[in-house]
């Protein structure tokens, strides 16, 4: 059987839920020009009407910048790595930091700003995330210090450190992807659930979603072996728009 069979066997409603960066949106230098193709747009807008799916983006972007790649309707979408979870058209509410995280996020920022002004940065509300990949084309050994020393100082400033390829994030309070489609899996009222993305960010919710359902990892040229020999792994975001237009034409 095929993967797409296995989901369509699944109880439903089926939570369809993706990672968004290297498993929608082709992974690019800068990750504000990263889109999602226009075709998946189309795709995730017919299984988000689908009666028997529930779609969710589960993505380390904050809402503002996800907003940027869609505004899909009567879609669920975990944003800054699960810190913020909202279900179709729910607004995020207020939050308020405690004084010494925001100090905390003061004194990173500049560092940042000091020594790593070549790098992309990701301002969040509540986090600062340092992405390499453009410096590591020219200069690996230059990325790989500053991914080492935006930890060390993370750490040292009482911050929650998050390790993904080519970056570093600095959050004042720690969240994970598997904590979020707990929570969309809950409120959703959905009965199975399939999880794909493709970094290491991404593996408490492809081990959530191996518990009630299926959780599969992207690889990627950068990625081209699972973290783990006996996960379930879809070849390359190309093979999930693949999956994708599959599963809409069985479901949708
Ligand atoms: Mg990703």
């Amino acid at each position: 059987m095929s993967l797409v069979d296995d989901l369509v066997a699944l109880n439903p409603p089926l939570l369809v839920a993706l990672d968004v960066d290297g498993t929608l949106a082709p992974i690019v230098r800068d990750p504000d020009k990263a889109t999602i193709p226009k075709d998946i747009l189309e795709l995730l807008e017919a299984l988000a009407s689908a009666s028997s799916v529930q779609l969710a983006l589960i993505t380390g972007r904050d809402l503002e910048s996800l907003s940027r790649m869609e505004q899909l309707d009567g879609i669920w979408r975990g944003v800054e790595h699960g810190a913020v979870v909202l279900g179709p058209g729910e607004q995020p509410r207020e939050r308020k930091l405690a004084e010494e995280h925001v100090l905390a996020l003061a004194r990173f920022k500049e560092w940042v700003r000091d020594h790593a002004g070549d790098a992309f940065v990701e301002y969040k509300p509540q986090a600062v995330a340092v992405h390499v990949r453009g410096i590591a084309e020219t200069d690996p050994a230059r990325a790989n210090r500053l991914l080492d020393e935006a930890e060390a100082l993370a750490a040292r400033l009482g911050l929650h450190v998050r390790k993904g390829r080519c970056v570093r994030e600095a959050e004042a309070l720690a969240h994970d992807k598997g904590e979020a489609l707990r929570q969309i899996f809950e409120r959703s009222g959905a009965r199975s659930v399939f999880f794909a993305g493709d970094d290491l960010t991404d593996l408490p919710a492809i081990e959530f979603a191996n518990k009630h359902g299926i959780g599969a990892f992207v690889l990627s040229p950068e990625k081209p072996e699972p973290p783990t020999p006996s996960m379930i792994v879809i070849q390359s975001a190309r093979s999930v728009a693949q999956l994708l237009a599959e599963l809409s034409r069985r479901l949708a």
